[in-house]
């Protein structure tokens, strides 16, 4: 056993949910209303502003919130939606569980998300929307993705699950764009524990969208209720709420905490890489982009190539030494339900190559500076013990 191994496990990443956050669930459990109320009426229209003033309804979860958008959209069986293999596999679930196609481009090695220069190619009659990803909390070239919609007439659905707090030249992604979801899953910038919200364009939508949250059902005066579409049960509850109502406002702070963080993991990895003479090692950071990203993970790609071992052992050798690590993602095409749809994963081959290498360091507002240079030095460590001779 080594000294490291015993200090504190440092998760991948944790929740903060203050005192406030606490008692103000209590208080939510003993006023007698629990499920969707008051609290989600006020978190919503704390959304709304902001998202500059644009509609914003929540859900039970991201997963919920992206497939009543694309009910939204009208997107529904025959229809085709180009998205990326390289994501949670929630984004391209939702599209089958419409019942449209999911059509798969390759991702930008650099930027890990989908290569909007290669969208064109699969554009077909049958198309109707396209939906990007923003992994780790990083936005596409939002110009370049509204352009090509316009120019092909598609939607587009933003999965911004992991980009609460992102920004393009200024602006908050989802205070622009067409329809924009988020997640607010546990491990979310901003976390309800599970949630989601959605930012529409209109009263109209989201009408639209209240109906398909909740069985599809209308009310009307004292006793009057219709249900016209097919709906389902996936509102957020007050206890939710609650919880989202004080993430919002310690947003601030923990997008700082998270960048400061970040900026130190690219200084102390290439320092590590210098005093270990490994700067040929061909370890991969992330976008170094203090500007966009929310750095909602930070992602380094292993130089499998130039290791005798695999990404799991790199992993397991690390949770030895007290560090968690995840994998965000494999790539979708090649888990067997996709494989059995036809789908393969030789036909992105930088997804493929990035699904296998890509590894999530522990990054949340609770690290202490000093994690950071544990966590750099113990995986330089790891790398360095079992380079290819
Ligand atoms: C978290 C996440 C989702 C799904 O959100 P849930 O709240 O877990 O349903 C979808 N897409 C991406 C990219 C995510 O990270």
């Amino acid at each position: 056993m080594t000294k490291e191994s015993a200090l504190p496990f440092i998760p991948f990443t944790r929740p903060s949910f203050d005192q406030a956050t606490i008692d103000a669930v209590a208080e939510v459990l003993r006023s007698g209303w629990v499920t969707s109320g008051p609290k989600l009426a006020e978190f919503e229209t704390a959304l709304s502003e902001y998202f500059g003033g644009r509609p914003v309804r929540c859900f039970a979860n991201g997963t919920a919130t992206m497939k009543i958008a694309l009910q939204v959209a009208g997107i529904g069986p025959g229809d085709e939606v180009i998205t990326t293999p390289i994501s949670w596999v929630a984004t391209s679930n939702v599209i089958l569980s419409v019942g449209a196609t999911p059509v798969f481009v390759d991702i930008d090695p650099i930027t890990r998300n989908i290569d909007l220069n290669k969208v064109a190619n699969v554009i077909t009659p049958k198309t109707r929307a396209i939906m990007p990803v923003y992994l780790a909390g990083l936005p596409v070239n939002m110009d370049h993705l509204y352009a090509l919609a316009k120019e092909h007439g598609l939607r587009v659905i933003e999965d911004a699950a992991q980009a609460f707090g992102s920004q393009w030249h200024g602006q908050k992604i989802g205070s622009i764009g067409d329809l924009v979801s988020f997640s607010f899953q546990a491990n979310k910038n901003l976390s309800t524990v599970e949630g989601g919200c959605l930012v529409l364009n209109n009263l109209e939508e989201a009408k639209l969208a209240e109906k398909f949250r909740l069985q599809g059902l209308t009310r009307q005066g004292m006793d009057g209720m219709d249900v016209e579409v097919l709906g389902g049960k996936d509102n957020l509850t007050d206890v939710n709420a609650v919880i989202g109502l004080h993430q919002l406002k310690q947003l601030p702070a923990f997008q700082a905490r998270r960048s400061a963080l970040a900026k130190q993991y690219f200084d102390v990895i290439r320092n590590e890489l210098k005093a270990a003479n490994l700067e040929h090692l061909k370890l991969e950071l992330p976008v170094e982009d203090f500007t966009h990203s929310n750095w909602h993970m930070f992602q380094v790609l292993l130089p499998l190539d130039q290791l005798n071992i695999d990404r799991a052992q790199v992993m397991t050798e690390l949770k030895d030494l007290g560090i968690g690590t995840g994998v965000h993602y494999p790539i979708i095409t090649g888990f067997t339900l996709y494989q059995k749809l036809g789908y393969q994963t030789s036909s992105t081959p930088n997804a493929q190559r990035i699904g296998q290498s890509i590894l999530t360091l522990p990054l949340f507002p609770g690290m202490a500076d000093e994690d950071i240079g544990r966590i750099a030095r113990s995986l330089i460590g790891i790398l360095k013990n079992h380079l290819k001779k």
